[in-house]
């Protein structure tokens, strides 16, 4: 089954997930290729500090994590090549890949093109990310001990975030758009029964609000069209994510846009895998990617050999 003028494997996307699946794929011997959209490290890279990834005890930079993870891919001769992925289709029993540097077939694809939170585009949210803004409570809610933070969302997600933070911080305040959660009722119930969780109902963020670090936002109640203002020290936006999954069209099988597999990663397509934020999964974290792709490349390598 061994591609004949193409690849054995080509990693979609050079951020953590990718980078880890093409180290391994390289340990199994496969002819690999990586590409990346853009500049490699993926969300990762945009992390202020990392605290949570084994085997850093004092905490690690998201850049140098980055750098680090891209090096060790590169140093098994698999550098992230600039490529941006715009479709896929069948090429026999491989695939062909269509980029923006030409195509490429291979025997097998592992996707890890990641996700990115979807943002509240209001005035503050981009200028202050990283400095009170944040999109993952796991990562960041260790630095909003004893204090005010906001959940933005209604969904399983926020709901998560706003229980995690409950132990953290002294006081979360829910934000939503509408008078109801999303989020399934056992998640609702706990959130409710925690005494340090308040909600905010019918309410939108207008602005958030802060120098050099959150001191406030601005919100607008929809029902009763009153503004206010709310003192919080950090705001955690959980209102969906977005995957990178559009230039596959119908081909594989998704929820809400995320790539389903098994447990071997593999997806709706015999030789095509995903690993990551890009995958259908409930948790997201730098951890979760390095498991998907390890078990992604040796899925790779089982198809191969057959
Ligand atoms: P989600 O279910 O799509 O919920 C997004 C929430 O954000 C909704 O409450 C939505 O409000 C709100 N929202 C969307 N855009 C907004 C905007 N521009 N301004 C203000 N609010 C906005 O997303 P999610 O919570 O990230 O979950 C994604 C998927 O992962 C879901 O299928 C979820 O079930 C799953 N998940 C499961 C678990 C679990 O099972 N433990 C944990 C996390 C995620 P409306 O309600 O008004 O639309």
């Amino acid at each position: 089954m061994l591609a004949k003028n193409g690849k054995d494997t080509i990693v979609v996307g050079g951020g953590v997930a990718g980078c880890t699946a093409a180290l391994y794929a390289k340990r199994y011997n496969l002819d690999v290729l990586l590409l990346e959209k853009t500049a490699p490290g993926g969300q990762v890279a945009t992390a202020a500090r990392i605290e949570n990834y084994p085997g850093f005890p004092d905490g690690i930079s998201g850049p140098e994590l980055a750098e680090r993870i891209r090096q060790q891919a590169e140093n098994y001769g698999v550098p992230p090549q600039l490529a941006e992925v715009t479709g896929l289709e069948a090429h026999g029993d491989d695939w062909l890949l269509h980029t923006s540097q030409g195509d490429y077939v291979a025997a097998t694809i592992i996707i890890a093109a990641g996700a990115h939170p979807r943002s509240l585009e209001v005035p503050g949210e981009e200028e202050l990310r990283g400095a009170g803004v944040s999109y993952c409570a796991t990562c960041d809610g260790f630095f909003f001990k004893d204090e005010t933070v906001a959940v933005v969302g209604g969904g399983d997600a926020a709901i998560e975030e706003a229980l995690y933070l409950s132990q953290l911080a002294a006081r979360i305040y829910v934000i939503h758009r509408r008078d109801e959660l999303r989020a399934q009722p056992y998640l609702q119930q706990q959130a409710f029964d925690q005494p340090n969780i308040q909600f905010i109902w019918d309410s939108v963020v207008t602005r958030i609000i802060g120098d050099e670090q959150v001191q406030a936002l601005e919100l607008h109640n929809k029902v009763s069209g009153e503004d206010s203002r709310l003192e919080v020290q950090g705001v955690f936006i959980a209102i969906g994510y977005v995957p990178a999954t559009k230039w596959l069209g119908e081909l594989l099988e998704l929820r809400n846009g995320f790539i389903v597999t098994d447990q071997l990663m593999r997806t709706s397509q015999p030789g095509i895998f995903a690993a990551g934020d890009v995958r259908d999964t409930p948790l997201r974290q730098i951890t979760t990617a390095v498991g998907d792709a390890t078990i992604a490349a040796r899925s790779a390598h089982r198809h191969i050999i057959g």
